[in-house]
């Protein structure tokens, strides 16, 4: 990787705030946007569309090979296509947060998507001089490499409370409870096959359980400014 070239690898569990930091930065930064977690959203959504079964995992490899995936990158508007069909509502409701686990944990399914997420940064960083790609294995398996890693982590009530507001509109205790699949749960089976709950050796952690949403931004925008000074000192 290079200075002119910008990779930024942002890992973090469900709930940390890394989709909408990771978009924001990457406005600001002027870099392409790549949400690696939709693109097993996608994967997901496309076996629940065709019935293929979600515990044969061969068959759920090929399609995740054959899946006619595009995704936009733009990260005011990034958006999913398959097949020329927008399904960004599509992959985000309950029922493929509830399935999208099988699909990551088949580690017949990781290494296709892990080579295609390369591709689409290497792609992305040349085209927009940087990139910000987030998920759960960027810092450690997809982009190692990267420029800038970050894990953005927060407690798990800050990730709960965040989440129910997201999706329920309110923190009250009945909505958290009716979150805690998407954030608990979920994490605990993705975490069997990457490990996102800490900071792999080179990986800034940063904490937002205190943070609002401009502070987690300002906060990410800090480690990436004080990287690029140690890649070009004289650029500054
Ligand atoms: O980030 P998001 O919640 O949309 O991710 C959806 C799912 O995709 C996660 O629960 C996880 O199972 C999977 N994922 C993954 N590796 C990534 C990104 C997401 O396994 N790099």
């Amino acid at each position: 990787m290079s200075t002119e070239h910008l990779v930024i690898a942002i890992d973090g569990p469900s709930g940390s705030g890394k989709s909408s930091v990771s978009k924001a930065a990457a406005r600001t930064l002027g870099f392409g946007f790549l949400d690696t977690g939709a693109m097993y959203r996608a994967v997901a959504w496309w076996c629940l569309q065709r019935g293929t079964d979600l515990d044969d995992l061969a068959a759920v490899a090929r399609a995740a090979r054959e899946l006619p995936l595009e995704m936009g990158t733009d990260p005011s508007a990034p958006a999913v296509w398959v097949a020329g069909r927008e399904i960004d509502a599509d992959i985000r409701t309950t029922r493929v947060s509830e399935v999208v686990s099988k699909v990551a944990t088949n580690t017949q399914v990781r290494p296709v998507l892990q080579q295609r997420q390369r591709e689409l940064i290497r792609e992305l960083a040349e085209r927009d001089g940087g990139v910000v790609a987030e998920g759960r294995d960027i810092t450690t398996v997809v982009a190692p490499d990267a420029d800038v890693r970050i894990l953005l982590t927060a407690s798990v009530e800050a990730r709960l409370r965040r989440r129910s507001k997201e999706l329920h509109g309110t923190a009250a205790s009945a909505a958290i409870d009716a979150t805690r699949d998407q954030i608990v749960r979920r994490d605990r089976d993705d975490s069997t096959v990457s490990d996102f709950m800490e900071a792999a050796a080179g990986v800034t952690l940063v904490d937002t359980s205190d943070l609002d949403f401009e502070g987690s931004v300002q906060a990410v925008l800090d480690v990436v400014r004080a990287r690029r000074q140690q890649l070009a000192p004289s650029q500054g």
